[in-house]
């Protein structure tokens, strides 16, 4: 296997893990991980869940050096982030791998200009291509399919999707070598943080009970309200119900562009279970659906399926729920 000098950094100790342990992988035996964090007026900035020496000792066994970069600033910053990365891959780095977050997305981006480098954003996984470069692979169409992408120049960037480490640091705490930031070459200023006012929180739910297309109008969407009540459900919907008719907000839409419940019962009523659809509801533990046609997706996507009318079935619902308390 070739050897190489990687790049790794992250805003969670984690995922700095999962980048080292990556970028271990592919390195080989003679090649070399060099892990950077950024510390700045207010402490470490990145990863900023862990003290210097938590993500030192953490990255035991899967990085050679922890790189520290003084003079962030007050808060994780971008454009200070890609200067840091861009002098820790210096001209013989091979390769940059870094965990998503919203400063991360920004960093990548001009890591990968100022380096005149290939780049690929939520990587999911990364091997070396043969022939050199790199190939990256990242879930695409909703997670039908993954795509696979060819990285020819060197360095290659890579932003990975957020994950978790699975395995464990072993041996000795790796040592830290402190290096200075200079002026940024951007100015971008945090002007303030306003809270964000939430009345729905279908994340975090433990039942979710979602309306789609099979509702005819508006106001038959009531006949939902005893049963979300009976369950004690947060109410979510369908793309058309929240985009296209504007019957409830999109704070409530399920899928790939609303939210990914974590719910212990998903109930889809009058939803198709298109894979955009889908791909919100992975995340339940049991799914059960009420359609009236019985080779609709969401039949072959959840534990429980009642074929039929919901207009008769809802009401049927509500009754038993009613009678067992
Ligand atoms: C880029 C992109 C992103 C998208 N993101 C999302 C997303 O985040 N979330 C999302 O939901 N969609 C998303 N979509 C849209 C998605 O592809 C589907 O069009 C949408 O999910 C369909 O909504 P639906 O199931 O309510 O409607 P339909 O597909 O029309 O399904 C309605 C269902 O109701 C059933 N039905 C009809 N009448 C009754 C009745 N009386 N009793 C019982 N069942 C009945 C029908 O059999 C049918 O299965 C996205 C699409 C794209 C292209």
């Amino acid at each position: 296997m070739m050897a190489g000098r990687f790049v790794v950094s992250s805003a969670s100790v984690t995922d700095l893990q999962r980048m080292a342990e990556l970028a271990r992988r592919l390195a080989g035996a003679d090649g070399r991980v060099d892990a950077v964090a950024l510390a700045g007026d207010a402490g470490v900035l990145a990863p900023e869940d862990g003290t210097l020496a938590d993500t030192a000792g953490g990255l035991a066994g899967l990085a050679d050096t922890l790189l520290v970069y003084e003079g962030a600033g007050e808060y994780l910053r971008g454009d200070m982030w890609a200067a840091a990365l861009v002098d820790a891959v210096g001209r013989d780095g091979e390769c940059v791998l870094v965990a998503d977050a919203p400063a991360a997305r920004e960093a990548v981006a001009r890591t990968a200009v100022s380096c005149r480098a290939s780049v690929a954003s939520m990587c999911e996984d990364l091997q070396r291509a043969e022939g050199g470069g790199f190939v990256a692979r990242r879930s695409i169409y909703g997670g039908v399919a993954d795509g696979l992408i060819a990285l020819v120049s060197t360095p290659a960037v890579c932003l990975f999707a957020a994950g978790k480490f699975e395995g464990a640091p072993s041996g000795e705490s790796v040592p830290v070598e402190q290096r200075t930031l200079g002026a940024p070459a951007y100015e971008v200023t945090h002007v303030g943080d306003e809270p964000v006012v939430r009345t729905v929180d279908l994340a975090g739910a433990s039942v979710v009970v979602s309306v789609g297309r099979g509702f005819v109008k508006r106001e038959d969407l009531d006949l939902v309200d005893p049963l979300v009540s009976a369950l004690g459900a947060e109410l979510g919907c369908s793309r058309p119900i929240a985009e296209d008719f504007k019957w409830l907000p999109k704070e409530r839409l399920v899928g790939l562009t609303g939210e990914s419940v974590t719910a212990e019962l998903y109930l889809a009523l009058g939803i198709s279970g298109q894979v955009q659809h889908l791909t919100g509801v992975k995340g339940a533990r049991v799914v059960a659906a009420v359609n009236n046609d019985a080779k609709a997706p969401i039949t072959r996507n959840a534990d429980y399926v009642v074929v039929g009318d919901l207009y008769k079935v809802v009401p049927e619902l509500v009754n038993a729920l009613r009678s067992r308390s």
